[in-house]
Formats: structure tokens, C-alpha cells, sequence
């Protein structure tokens, strides 16, 4: 029995010595003396997933950089009116991501406008790079670089973004009651999008470019005794009409015969997928079939330590913004357990302080 207890004491040590040794190269923190700019946390992508990651990991007094990239704030800053954001009745998601900023900046977080265009996740500390080619090394990494929902690219789809044209029907449901809308896809999303407006829209059309829907049956069956939904097969939208700020209608072609007609409606439910912004990390962490960062059970661990995920680059199926801000608590709490296991506190982080990274 002594003997049993024993091996199974090496086997839990040596489980974690080699899990602390990526490519050969151990985690220790020693191996931060002597070196410059290396960053306790940093945090890619300014969303609602990274600055609430920042937000935890800031208050738990580690120095924290969140790299914002070229979409600051992330995808709610594109859309209109929130009413599921918890805690706020209705508010504009640019100003949720506003008071989101001010609020890690609060905590301490560091918010610095460049973008992280190239990471290395073989070496420890981690290396990561700015688009002017600055290698920033950090001890412990957030990926929170959301997702890009596939937009159409059709005249008029930009300029009626948030007005009219929309790629969350679950938040922008209540905004069509008793109006005319369509949906444009054929796969799962635009059939549960179809059936979550179908309560509050007078009459809802579905646009299906081939001649058959990509979603399941089972999901199909959801929307087929509707009276209020039709679906046209061969069909796809070639511009996005309107006037004075507002939808009026779409422009559309059968793509059989190649005829060309106008319809009439208030709202463009796009649906037609999305693409997680992960491509950057595939060389190093396992992705899924369509590109979401695994994780680790009910934690936000990737297959590396110290270096976890949140948000939408992670999540294939809930894609909320409340969501992604829980997320990245979850990731913020998961680096802070991290860091502390290594040994990294308040009082050894300020020694090292001088040394770290500062955004202009
Ligand atoms: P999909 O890739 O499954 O479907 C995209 C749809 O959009 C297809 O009908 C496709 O047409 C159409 N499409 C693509 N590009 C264009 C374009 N430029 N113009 C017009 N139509 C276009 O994406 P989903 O977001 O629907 O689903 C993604 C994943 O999430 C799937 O695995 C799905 O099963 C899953 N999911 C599951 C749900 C559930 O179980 N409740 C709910 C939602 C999603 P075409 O078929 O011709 O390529």
C-alpha cells in the first residue's frame, strides 16, 4: 500500500513537472530575472472577454496590458441597442464598451492601441508581436480576439449596419415587432434565428442561396407549419436598400434564371456564419473543425499553460456578449491561479515592475 501511495505521489509530480515544460523549455520564474518588457498578463483583444480578463487579473495586482487591435471594444460596438447586457435595461453596446474601458482602466489595467499581429507559443515566457514588429515577452497570455461574423459584401450592407441590417437576432429581435424582415442563410443560425423572430414580426422571408438549407431537420421542422415564415430557394441578395438612415429594402436575384426584383422590408438578418479570429494561434493550441479555441472543461485553459481564452474565439455555441464578459472573468481568475502557483505576487511583480512593457 506504502509503496502504491508512493508512485502515486512521483506520478502526480512528475505529471506536473511536464506540464510545466513547453518544448522543452521549463516554466520558472526564474527565467524572468534579467530580462526586460516582459509583461505579467498580457491581454489580446479589447472586447467584453479580454477587458473583464483584464479587469481580474488587474485586481488581483497583476500588471495587465490589453492590446485593443483594430476593432476596440469588438463586435458591440457595431451594433445598436442592447437589452440583455445584465444590469442595464437598454443602452447603445458602444456605450457598454465605453464604461466597460473606463472600468478596467480603472482597475489598473494598461490599454494600449497596438495590435498583436504574430505570437510565439513554443518558448516560455511567450513572445508576442506588434504590427510594428515589437517582440513583447509575457508570462501569462488572454486570447479574447472575438469573432468576425461573415457578412454578405453587398452594396448598402455597411451603411445600414445597425440600422436596419443586423447580424444578432437574439438582441435585436424586439426592435422589428410587427415589421417585415428577412433572414439570409439556410443553416442552423438562420433557422433558430428565423424562429426567435417569428413571435415579433409580421411577416418574415428566408433567403437560401441554393436550392436547399444546410440546417438539420430537425431544426427545419421548427419553422415549416409557420404562417408567417416563407423561404425562397435560389435566391440572394445583390444590394441592401434604404433612405434616411433605415432599411427599406433589398435588392434581389435568382440565381436559376437570373432574374433581378426588389422587395420591401425593415430588417436583414444576416446568418450566413461566423469566423473566429484564431488563425494566429493555430499553430500552437488545438482548434476546433471551424476554429474555435478548445478548452479545458468548464475552465477557459487552452492545451498551454498560461495561456487561456474567452469570448467568441472560444465559444462556437453561445456567442453573447454577457456571455464573453463571464468568459473572461473565468480566464482572468484561471491566469491569476496560474501566475500564483509560479510563485508570482504583488511583492515580486513590483521588483520587476521598472522592467515592464509601456505603451507610449
Ligand atoms: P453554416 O456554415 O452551417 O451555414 C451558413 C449558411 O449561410 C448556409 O446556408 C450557406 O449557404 C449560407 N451562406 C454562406 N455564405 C453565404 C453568402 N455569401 N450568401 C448567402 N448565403 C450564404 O453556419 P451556421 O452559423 O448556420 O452554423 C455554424 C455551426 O453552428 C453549424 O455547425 C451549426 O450546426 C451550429 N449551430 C447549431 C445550432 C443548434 O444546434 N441550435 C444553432 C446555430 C448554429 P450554402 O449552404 O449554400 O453554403
Amino acid at each position: 500500500m506504502k509503496n502504491f501511495i508512493y508512485t502515486q505521489i512521483m506520478l502526480v509530480a512528475l505529471t506536473s513537472f511536464f506540464n510545466n515544460i513547453e518544448s522543452g523549455q521549463e516554466i520558472n520564474l526564474a527565467l524572468l530575472e534579467n530580462k526586460k518588457n516582459i509583461l505579467p498578463v498580457a491581454v489580446i483583444g479589447s472586447g467584453p472577454a479580454g477587458l473583464n480578463a483584464a479587469i481580474y487579473t488587474a485586481r488581483s495586482a497583476f500588471y495587465t496590458v490589453v492590446f485593443q487591435g483594430k476593432s476596440p471594444g469588438g463586435q458591440l460596438t457595431t451594433t445598436s441597442y442592447v437589452e440583455n447586457w445584465p444590469g442595464i435595461k437598454k443602452t447603445l453596446g458602444f456605450d457598454i464598451m465605453e464604461e466597460n474601458r473606463e472600468q478596467a482602466i480603472n482597475s489598473g489595467v494598461i490599454i494600449s492601441t497596438e495590435s498583436i499581429v504574430k505570437v510565439d507559443f513554443s518558448v516560455w515566457p511567450r513572445k508576442i508581436y506588434t504590427e510594428d514588429g515589437e517582440e513583447i515577452l509575457a508570462a501569462a497570455v488572454i486570447l479574447a480576439t472575438g469573432a468576425n461574423s461573415i457578412l454578405l459584401g453587398v452594396p448598402g450592407e455597411r451603411e445600414f449596419f445597425g440600422l436596419g441590417v443586423t447580424v444578432c437576432a437574439l438582441c435585436d429581435a424586439p426592435f422589428f415587432r410587427d415589421k417585415k424582415v428577412v433572414v439570409v442563410g439556410g443553416g442552423d443560425s438562420a433557422v433558430e434565428d428565423a424562429s426567435l423572430l417569428e413571435p415579433y414580426v409580421s411577416e418574415l422571408t428566408m433567403l437560401v442561396r441554393g436550392p436547399k438549407m444546410r440546417a438539420v431537420p430537425s431544426m427545419q421542422n421548427r419553422i415549416t407549419n409557420s404562417k408567417k415564415i416563407n423561404v425562397l430557394y435560389n435566391t440572394k441578395i445583390t444590394e441592401i436598400l434604404g433612405a434616411n438612415k433605415t432599411v427599406t429594402g433589398v435588392k434581389l436575384e435568382n440565381t436559376k434564371d437570373k432574374t433581378e426584383y426588389i422587395m420591401t422590408t425593415d430588417g436583414v438578418f444576416l446568418a450566413i456564419g461566423h469566423m473566429p479570429n484564431s488563425s494566429m494561434f493555430k499553430e500552437y493550441l488545438e482548434l476546433t473543425p471551424d476554429g474555435y479555441i478548445k478548452l479545458n472543461k468548464r475552465t477557459q485553459e487552452t492545451g498551454l499553460p498560461g495561456i487561456t481564452a474567452a469570448g467568441d474565439v472560444s465559444d462556437h455555441m453561445y456567442k453573447q456578449a454577457g456571455i464573453a464578459a463571464g468568459d473572461g472573468g473565468k480566464a482572468g481568475i484561471d491566469i491569476v491561479h496560474f501566475l500564483q502557483n509560479l510563485g508570482l505576487n504583488q511583492e515580486n511583480a513590483k521588483k520587476l515592475e521598472p522592467n515592464y512593457y509601456k505603451p507610449e
